[in-house]
């Protein structure tokens, strides 16, 4: 058998920042992916339509982290591209985040300056002190009438949980704006990768000292494997441990049903995604993947999101009680000094994209660091 100095498990995006970092420095690593591809949740493809469509949901590349994008810039051209949502609320096309537009076009008022706006939802907020919920956060900042026709039923959807039963930082990823600004996202860096993600980790993970075995549970192949230096696990941490502290309160996961429809027209939807936060429908919101990038086809994709309880993970649930067993988990995976746990799913985080790299990234630096210092003693 080959030599493996660097075992890791999960081909995403902190699976595949540590095989870079690791190969780059002369180790030898191997990568065991469950899937039969690699780039996690970020995989995209060409569709029967001929449209970069990605099979996870759509991915926003958004940071602050001069470091992050200096790296992904190794691997990918990128092109900027300042993502945006529109809500279908009371029918009516709204933007979110809240700005002055949503707020005249919903309830037909006239507010022209920061300042005015700033008077209408000081009117109609609910001030909280340090909000301890989803529920608390949304009323602190909008208020009920918003709250109610904006945030809360999509959270059920989404989450199939009400806000005031989710930590306040869930819902606190959404701000609330001032002004005109559209924009989901407020960071420096707004950007896809112009050949897909796909490529971006085809990219990353090209180099001689990476292997790559797809289509293999870590789990079913484990006793083949000894004598790596290190492990790193990107998989739900739960699942490492044989769910032993689940027994009678499971680890809660989301996972999303993609609802794919091929329409024969040039496009569905003014935007490429719609949120739905009514009650009207039972799915999140419609993605058409066609507006990223401004793709060129006869025909659209449009992909409904229905958030369900089984199937692969991929969000943790943020509140108290899941943090509770988490942290069970954690003191367990503490003890394991060469079995690093990185990632959305085995630190029980909900990461961005640029968190997950900037984590990788970092535990590298701390891990070499250790090595270096170690050695020089
Ligand atoms: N959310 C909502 N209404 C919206 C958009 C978001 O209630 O129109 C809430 C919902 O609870 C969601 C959370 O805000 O899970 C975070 O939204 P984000 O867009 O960051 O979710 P993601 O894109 O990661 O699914």
């Amino acid at each position: 058998m080959k030599q493996i100095d660097i075992l890791i498990i999960g081909a995403g995006i902190s699976g595949a920042v540590l095989a870079e970092r690791y190969a780059s420095i002369g180790k030898k690593v191997l990568i065991i992916e469950k899937r039969n591809h690699i780039a996690g949740n970020c995989y995209d493809y060409i569709d029967k339509n001929g449209i970069l469509v990605s099979k996870y949901g759509a991915h926003l590349f958004h940071t602050n982290e001069e470091l992050v994008w200096k790296y992904v810039n190794i691997f990918s051209q990128w092109y900027p591209w300042e993502h945006k949502v529109i809500a279908h609320v009371d029918n009516k096309m709204v933007p979110v985040p809240v700005n002055i537009t949503t707020v005249n076009r919903l309830f037909g008022s006239n507010i022209t300056t920061e300042d005015e706006m700033k008077g209408w939802l000081n009117e109609n907020r609910t001030p909280i002190e340090n909000p301890k919920n989803g529920e608390e956060a949304v009323l602190n900042k909008i208020g009920p009438i918003l709250y109610d026709k904006m945030f809360k039923h999509y959270t059920k959807k989404q989450w199939d949980k009400f806000p005031i039963e989710l930590d306040a930082s869930v819902l606190e990823r959404i701000p609330v704006r001032t002004n005109y600004d559209d924009r989901y996202f407020s960071d420096t860096y707004q950007a896809l990768p112009k050949g897909g993600y796909t490529q971006l980790f085809e990219n990353i993970l090209k180099h001689h000292n990476i292997d790559i075995l797809l289509e293999t549970d870590y789990f079913d192949v484990k006793d083949q494997y000894s004598g790596y230096e290190k492990l790193f696990y990107t998989g739900p941490v739960d699942r490492f441990f044989e769910f032993k502290h689940s027994l009678t309160e499971k680890l809660e996961y989301r996972s999303i049903n993609f609802v794919s429809e091929t329409v024969d027209a040039p496009f569905f939807q003014e935007n490429s995604v719609v949120n739905y936060p009514g009650m009207e429908v039972d799915f999140t919101r419609i993605i058409e993947y066609k507006h990223f990038g401004n793709q060129i086809s006869d025909k659209t994709t449009i992909v409904r999101e229905f958030t369900v309880d089984e199937g692969e993970p991929y969000y943790p649930v943020p509140n108290p009680r899941n943090e509770m067993i988490y942290s069970q988990y954690k003191t367990e995976a503490d003890k394991l000094l060469d079995v690093h746990f990185v990632g959305r799913l085995a630190n029980y985080k909900y990461f961005n994209m640029d968190q997950a790299f900037k984590n990788a990234l970092d535990l590298f630096s701390e891990l070499e660091t250790e090595i270096t210092q170690k050695t020089a003693v």
